[in-house]
């Protein structure tokens, strides 16, 4: 007779008795108030599964045991219910069933609870919350007492700190006279469970004192259901409680401050999720409202304020303090103005990486594109959606974070860093080895990202010091003149631009390092569509530079062996930049394929005493890492370009036409321009860094693409051996939770290890 355990006995496995059951038997251990009862496990589940049959002989010796243990026959007195227990809990997502007084109902009962656990919202739970579908769950057979016997019964739920701001203390529900479910279902409408204590003052003491026994005991806020009947207390259920990212933070920290948990455990239990959440603006109660469409999630936060599809309106409205929205079919460099006085862009066409995307996520600010339902009038200013009209002027709210568009200013909550967060970053920075920086190109995102706690900017992009308007002009000067003294006098320019630019962002460093990438992008892109001119020259110009794959064309370093007057310049800003502020700075070239690229850049570098590295972004560059670490004080990895070289793909177009498709059939599981491909490009990775490694022992290596700040690849980088990760600043300290949580993990495994290397010797 094993299929079932009684609540009074030992067995506290939750593999076996589910979460619920195990921690009842743990409860009476432990002389809480529980009913009596018993388990009908998983093994039972799982054979029920198989053959239909239920232990039905143990399942009746277990009643008898029952009603010897109350003293009255079921039906006669006694009533149980029969509850399911899965391993892992899944708030009332099965069935429970209440005042069960026969037998062979106790039985068909425990079919049911069985049954539920292939039940459609179950299913979905499980698909949403990634629970395995083949776990089962065991049904629980326990006494009845009875929330509402009399005027001092009542049933409640209770955790023992604010779920969503982690405030010590019972916060909860109570309903006099009454069993659970009524308060599931909302038929009543309960009250705080704080006026338990006027009402009936001694069991709300002894409440405080056992969930706080309980808190104590599992080391972690708990979420307690319970029952009084006729003035007596009893606990009927506790879990860990669910809680918010704010919660989670500040919950983790306080019991760290209580001496109840390690750091490490505090950084064990908050998520880089719970301290996203924390980080941009949000929707306040986004459930309430219906969004009239979704595009892709391209920058995070939520954002409100007018539709505008103007540039300068946009500009105008911002120097009035009107909040603006943004909304076009697409973004080019030409409209940064307009996205720099926006609060929000939301574009009908684009991906991911489209300059609105690329642009807005740097930038911290709320983008949504590719929202192809709406269907834009330049001309009427106004936007299609299902049929309705939405116009200039109109206000909307867009969620960033979801991809969601609302009609309407919705409110929205504005967030700052706690205390507590930025105490349980310091735990962080203590026992992380990789080191986290920035990807930031503005002096305003630098300063950001420091005060964000990045080591050092691992990423300054170029191309916008030539994308300015002013700017653009000078650059499409150089482009397009014919005399080589026109050229000179654009070059001269741009440098005194460059120059300026570089003091500014060094100036925001306080003493961390930056690195400078040269200028990658190919220099057609800096010019205007073909159309958008008349001159002829000018026409013939374009077509010239026109590429037939621009990303696999004249770009990076490519751009400076046929003209490096460009990249000599760059230099020539850097060390002049140097000279008027003092700065850690070093100088990376984008789209390496061999040495003697290296070499041409390091002969323009000489005695400037500036450190040199290379993206490591070509395949041939990975195959030739041992030849290129010889020349270079650091690789970076720039897994963006690495990934689409790996797989031939171009992103924009695979996101656009089928990327969605390989994900939704399951041929691939994850994006791979968002987590690193750990068994295709991290495989590169590895082999490259292990031939870098043995050429030049201390090379730092660094991955600075867009899987730099996501966790599952920051994990695995932490893994092969990366020195750095450089990331947008808004997710610095998700990326430093992440790499804490790795390192302490592997610290705790190396340590068994060691501890069983010790037994077997
Ligand atoms: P769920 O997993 O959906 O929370 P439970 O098994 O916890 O389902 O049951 C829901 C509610 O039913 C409990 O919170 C409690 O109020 C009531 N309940 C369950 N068992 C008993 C019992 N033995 N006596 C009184 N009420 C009970
Ligand atoms: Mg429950
Ligand atoms: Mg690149």
């Amino acid at each position: 007779m094993n299929n079932i355990y009684s609540l009074c006995g030992s067995c506290e496995n939750k593999v076996l008795l589910g979460n619920k059951g195990a921690n009842l038997v743990t409860m009476t251990k432990l002389g809480f108030p529980v009913p009596p009862g018993f388990v009908i496990s998983i093994d039972a589940y799982e054979q029920y599964k198989k053959t239909g049959d239920l232990p039905d002989g143990e399942i009746e010796h277990f009643i008898a045991y029952l009603e010897g243990e109350v003293g009255q026959r079921l039906g006669d007195g006694l009533e149980v219910s029969v509850r399911s227990t899965a391993p892992i809990s899944m708030p009332g997502m099965m069935d429970t069933l209440l005042n069960v007084r026969n037998i062979n109902h106790i039985k068909a009962a425990v079919r049911q609870v069985f049954d539920s656990w292939d039940s459609p919202r179950a299913n979905e739970y499980r698909k949403v919350n990634n629970i395995p579908s083949d776990l089962g769950t065991a049904a629980i057979v326990q006494a009845m007492v009875f929330g509402n016997k009399d005027s001092n019964s009542g049933t409640g739920v209770t955790f023992t700190r604010n779920p969503s701001t982690g405030e010590k203390g019972l916060f909860g529900e109570y309903l006099a006279q009454a069993q659970g479910e009524e308060i599931v279902s909302g038929a009543r409408t309960p009250e705080p469970v704080a006026t338990l204590q006027s009402r009936m003052p001694d069991v709300y003491a002894e409440l405080e004192r056992a969930t706080s026994r309980l808190e104590a005991y599992y080391r972690d806020m708990q979420d307690v259901e319970f029952t009084i009947e006729s003035g007596k207390l009893y606990i009927l259920q506790t879990r860990s409680g669910k809680r918010s990212g704010q919660a989670a933070v500040k919950i983790a920290v306080d019991m760290v401050n209580e001496n109840v948990i390690t750091p490490q455990e505090a950084l064990l239990r908050v998520t880089h999720k719970d301290l996203q959440a924390l980080l941009h603006r949000q929707i306040k109660s986004p459930e309430q409202y219906e969004a009239i469409t979704t595009g892709l999630n391209a920058a995070p936060g939520a954002a409100s304020g007018r539709v505008v599809f103007d540039i300068l309106e946009a500009v105008s409205l911002h120097e009035k303090n009107i909040p603006v929205i943004l909304v076009r079919p697409e973004t080019s460099p030409d409209d940064i103005q307009g996205i720099v006085a926006s609060d929000g862009i939301l574009t009908e066409k684009g991906g991911l990486t489209s300059h609105a995307a690329i642009v807005t996520r740097a930038m911290g600010k709320p983008c949504i594109c590719g929202a192809a339902d709406i269907a834009i009038n330049l001309e009427a200013e106004q936007f299609e959606v299902k049929g309705q009209v939405v116009d200039k002027g109109a206000e909307i709210t867009i969620d960033g974070t979801t991809g969601k568009v609302y009609l309407g200013m919705l409110p929205l909550e504005e967030v700052t860093l706690t205390e507590d967060a930025q105490r349980l970053i310091g735990w962080a920075d203590g026992f992380k080895h990789l080191g986290v920086m920035a990807n930031a190109d503005t002096p305003e995102m630098i300063a950001r990202a420091i005060r964000f706690g990045a080591e050092g900017i691992g990423l300054c992009r170029t191309e916008r010091m030539f994308n300015e308007p002013e700017r653009l002009a000078v650059v499409r000067d150089f482009i397009l003149a014919e005399k080589s003294a026109q050229k000179k006098k654009a070059m001269e320019q741009l440098r005194e631009f460059q120059q300026e630019g570089f003091v500014a962002l060094f100036k925001e460093l306080q003493g961390a390092p930056i690195v400078i990438r040269l200028l990658d992008m190919p220099l057609h892109e800096f010019l205007p569509s073909r159309r958008a001119t008349r001159k002829t020259r000018v026409r013939e110009r374009i077509a010239d530079l026109e590429e037939v794959n621009p990303m696999l064309g004249h770009r990076g370093i490519r751009l400076a062996v046929t003209h490096p007057e460009i990249y000599k310049m760059q230099i020539e800003a850097v060390k002049q930049a140097m000279a008027e502020v003092e700065a850690d700075v070093s100088i990376m070239i984008p789209q390496v394929i061999t040495s003697q690229e290296v070499l041409l850049v390091k002969s323009w570098l000489k005695d400037t005493g500036i450190k040199l590295g290379i993206m490591i972004e070509t395949v041939r560059a990975c195959l030739r890492a041992g030849k290129l670490a010889y020349l270079v004080d650091f690789f970076s990895f720039g897994t963006n370009d690495l990934t689409q070289a790996v797989y031939s793909f171009s992103r924009e177009d695979a996101e656009k036409k089928f990327l969605t498709t390989y994900l939704e059939a399951g041929i691939l599981k994850d994006n791979p321009f968002q987590v690193i491909d750990v068994k295709g490009v991290g495989r590169l990775m590895e082999t490259a860094i292990f031939w870098a490694r043995r050429a030049k022992r201390d090379i730092k290596i660094s991955v600075c693409g867009e899987q730099a700040g996501e966790a599952r690849s920051i994990r695995f980088f932490n893994g092969i051996g990366v020195d750095n990760v450089s990331c947008s600043p808004f997710r610095i300290q998700a990326a430093k939770l992440v790499a804490a949580q790795a390192a302490i993990k592997t610290k705790s495994n190396a340590e068994r290890e060691g501890l069983t290397k010790t037994l077997l010797d």
